[in-house]
């Protein structure tokens, strides 16, 4: 049983957008699925499987607690772990076999340390900060940094990445400096002797924008979820994999004049017959759509009126023919066109889709097709 909140998940959708992108990239560039935050809000172990039947040849988690529910879901693709290390996750991280982040020299002696106490070698990546100024040892600090990794016999250097900031402009100077120091970066790594780690730079928007910083792997989120990182993306055939749905649960009818919600933000301007929808804030349908939003009922676009509460929103059902309960409510659509696309909502709440996605909460069941 499941409550009549829910969003379906196509992983087919899913499968067919990995495939979309190993067209576009060819047979020698690889792809990391990156599957963090529970998979952007699609459920990171199905997503997980789909990508490891459909030939995804490496999985991206943020945390070592994603990459062991991976493993113990029976996963065993490569997995990197692309965030910060904490020292007391290294052992974990080791034991399920996952691949960590080096970003500076002081987590690089840490993991050497305690994976030659247990007398293994990890695999690592090292990350490059050229230029987002986030995370990892920057460019002109490589060669230095690889004389010292060079003495860490436990660590074997299986990738060197970096991340970009401004992706998805096509003709960015950002970009093109960035990339200029990740070469940089290389040579002082080969000049160290680590001739042939991994090189994996682009994210979703870089590896349709930037064919330049494809290099051996590419790391695709978004895309493989169906949504539009950048403007050059219309040309690649993603579907969107998610819809958000639910349903009316109560109707109300209320008189003109009458307030309703918290902080009576609405007021009727007629008599009028709303739907209640058992969804809110905490399910991570946005507070900021509050009298804003607009839902689909009956193949109709209504508005949210008053403010989204914590487990309820109202929806102005009065010009819908014969309103009635059990109705259902699309909140997002799985479609690119839709008011109701993921792109759309998140317009509209001043965000991006990255953030409504990974902000669907735990409550919310996710159906697969
Ligand atoms: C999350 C993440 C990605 C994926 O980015 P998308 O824009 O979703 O493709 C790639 N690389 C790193 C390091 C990330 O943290």
């Amino acid at each position: 049983m499941s409550r009549p909140t829910y969003a379906e998940v196509d992983l087919e959708a899913i499968r067919q957008n990995l495939r979309a992108l190993k067209t576009l990239l060819g047979p020698r560039v690889k792809v990391l699925g990156v599957i963090k935050a529970d998979g952007y809000g699609h459920g990171m172990v199905p997503v997980g499987r789909a990508l490891e039947e459909a030939g995804a040849d490496m999985l991206g988690v943020a945390l070592v607690e994603e990459g062991i529910e991976l493993r113990v879901a029976g996963i065993t693709l490569p997995i990197l772990v692309m965030n910060i290390l904490p020292a007391n996750e290294v052992g974990a991280a080791m034991e399920y076999g996952l691949q960590t982040m080096i970003d500076d020299l002081r987590t690089a002696r840490e993991i050497e340390d305690q994976a030659g106490r247990r007398d293994t070698v990890i695999q690592v990546h090292l990350k490059i900060d050229t230029g987002m100024n986030r995370l990892g040892i920057r460019s002109e600090d490589t060669a230095s940094a690889a004389e010292s990794l060079r003495e860490m016999k436990h660590l074997a250097l299986a990738g060197v990445y970096t991340h970009l900031a401004c992706a998805d402009d096509e003709n960015d100077e950002v970009t093109r400096r960035q990339l200029a120091r990740f070469d940089e970066a290389l040579r002082g790594l080969r000049a160290a002797g680590f001739q042939s780690p991994l090189l994996h730079v682009a994210n979703s928007s870089a590896l349709i924008a930037q064919p330049s910083a494809r290099f051996d792997m590419v790391r695709s989120g978004l895309a493989l979820y169906g949504i539009r990182p950048c403007r050059a993306a219309a040309r690649v055939n993603l579907r969107p994999a998610l819809a958000l749905k639910s349903h009316v649960a109560h109707l109300k009818r209320v008189h003109r004049g009458e307030g309703v919600g918290y902080g009576h933000t609405w007021r009727a301007q007629r008599d009028s017959i709303l739907g209640v929808l058992p969804i809110g804030y905490a399910d991570g349908y946005p507070r900021s759509l509050s009298n804003r939003g607009q839902v689909r009922v009956a193949g109709r676009l209504v508005p949210v009126v008053g403010t989204v509460c914590m487990d309820a929103t109202m929806v102005d059902l009065t010009d819908i023919e014969s309103p009635h309960v059990g109705q259902v409510a699309a909140l997002i659509e799985a479609s690119h066109e839709s008011p109701l696309s993921v792109e759309a909502v998140a317009r509209l709440c001043g965000t991006i889709p990255y953030e409504i996605l990974t902000g669907l909460s735990r409550r919310i069941p996710r159906l697969y097709r």
